[in-house]
């Protein structure tokens, strides 16, 4: 098989795995405990924070560790309906469902707000700006690559915007974490978010960064765990896999950028060439080289793409594994790509010439029978 779905989750690095199964068996005292096993499992997530931190940019102390990226954003959201008390919400109406549900959830939908898009998938920065006029203070919540067609947001000027007009801001930082920098205070940023299996980490783990100045209060309670703001027995070995994930990320960031660079160059140029009917969404120029999301035009043959290529051991996605179980409006009805689907192919690091050329072969195959 010809894993392509890297945006859905990663496969999990062989040392994040060593790691973690050296804390599992090495590491298993209970963080809280005050005995030597508890002290040891204690620092290691301690050591494991200040290494993100130094990673993310952001002070130790502002790491709140979760069970991945749609726990934080929900602890978020709760957080700006309940202590925050933000009188105005700005968003997308393209933001990951974490952030489009929570919003429903912890009743924020009558103050929410909801940026206009260009065709490349990306707010329009002069109508943000004009919200943020009419909005002073609001809480501005926008993903820095988004999930479907890894258009990449300029965060530095979406930072320094909120900073202008005394707006906190949230980027939805899942699908950029380890794949472009982020500088959490250089950014401007009141809170970011990681995913771990996103990065070649384990499931199930992730974090919170919260700007240390801004005050919060924990969602889950019954244990003063991470410094009372999220109660229950941390998952040791999970901390250590993020941290670990996180650290190879960086290390391969340019080298992985580059190489998927030209693959998504190839493949879009040659897939367009050969089928001038398929379009790319977004601006390859503007958007993580992980991600490449072709536009088909709809029909019998390509409505069933995917499931054709799954046959021939080639596993993409029709779209991202989320929203295809709501009904709402498409990514590609908002960028005005009306009666074409989805087909998002998405790299890692572990993807080789070979198996574009392969892939390219049997998509085209598909589309030209
Ligand atoms: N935000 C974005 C942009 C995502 O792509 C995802 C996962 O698909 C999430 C949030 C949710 O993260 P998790 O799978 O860790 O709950």
């Amino acid at each position: 098989m010809i894993y392509l779905d890297n945006a859905a989750t990663t496969i999990v690095d062989a040392e994040v795995n060593d790691v973690m199964i050296t804390v599992m068996q090495h590491f298993y005292g209970n963080p809280s405990s005050s005995h030597s096993f508890g002290v040891e499992a204690k620092t290691l997530i301690e050591e494991s924070a200040s290494t993100i931190a130094k990673l993310c940019k952001c002070h130790q102390n502002e790491i709140i560790f979760t069970s991945g990226g749609t726990e934080a954003i929900n602890l978020l959201f709760y957080n700006v309906a309940h202590v925050l008390k933000s009188k105005y919400v700005i968003t997308s109406p393209l933001e990951h469902p974490a952030v489009l549900e929570s919003i429903k959830q912890y009743g924020l939908a009558e103050k929410t707000h909801f940026v206009k898009l260009t065709k490349d998938v990306l707010p329009d920065m002069n109508h943000l700006e004009e919200l943020l006029h009419e909005m002073p203070g609001a809480f501005v919540s926008l993903m820095h690559v988004h999930n479907e067609s890894g258009s990449l947001l300029d965060i530095q000027m979406v930072g320094e915007l909120c900073k202008q007009y005394e707006a906190v801001f949230f980027s939805d930082t899942v699908q950029s974490m380890g794949k472009s920098p982020i500088d959490f205070q250089a950014m401007n940023l009141d809170f970011a978010v990681c995913s771990a299996h996103k990065l070649h980490g384990p499931k199930g783990v992730g974090f919170l960064i919260k700007n240390r100045a801004i005050d919060f209060k924990p969602q889950l309670v019954g244990g003063g765990q991470s410094s009372g703001m999220r109660a229950g027995t941390e998952n040791t070995a999970g901390i250590a896999g993020v941290c670990k994930a996180l650290e190879i990320a960086h290390q391969t960031m340019s080298n992985t950028h580059e190489k998927l660079k030209q693959f998504k160059q190839y493949l879009a140029h040659e897939i367009t060439t050969n089928i001038p009917t398929v379009q790319c969404v977004g601006d390859l120029q503007i958007s993580i080289p992980q991600i490449l999301t072709l536009a088909l035009p709809f029909n019998d043959k390509t409505q069933s793409i995917h499931r054709e290529l799954d046959a021939l051991e080639f596993v993409v996605s029709a779209g991202s594994a989320c929203h295809s179980l709501s009904d709402e409006k498409s990514m590609l009805n908002h960028v005005c790509i009306d009666n074409h689907i989805p087909l998002r192919i998405s790299m890692s690091k572990f993807t080789t010439q070979k198996e574009i050329e392969l892939f390219l072969g049997a998509l085209l195959g598909l589309l030209k029978e």
